[in-house]
């Protein structure tokens, strides 16, 4: 299955957590391979997922999700 950008974002969280199956972790693997803007997304949203685990108190702002999207979807158009 060839798998789109949109579609790594949305599986991206489980993806770090170990929650996806192994057929898309492998799509996923594979489009990160390819995929600059894919592959700086992991790394930042690792990096958030890292900070908010070690910190344990803070979770993700509302709305980071969306705002980091649309972010994303500027740097695309
Ligand atoms: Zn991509």
């Amino acid at each position: 299955m060839r798998i789109d950008c949109k579609h790594v974002w949305e599986h991206i969280s489980a993806y770090i957590d170990g929650e996806v199956d192994a057929g898309l972790r492998a799509d996923i693997d594979r489009h990160l391979e390819t995929c600059e803007i894919c592959s700086a997304v992991l790394d930042s949203t690792r990096n958030v997922v890292v900070l908010v685990a070690d910190s344990r108190v803070f979770e993700l702002p509302g709305g980071f999700s969306g705002r980091f999207h649309a972010r994303l979807e500027r740097e695309l158009s």
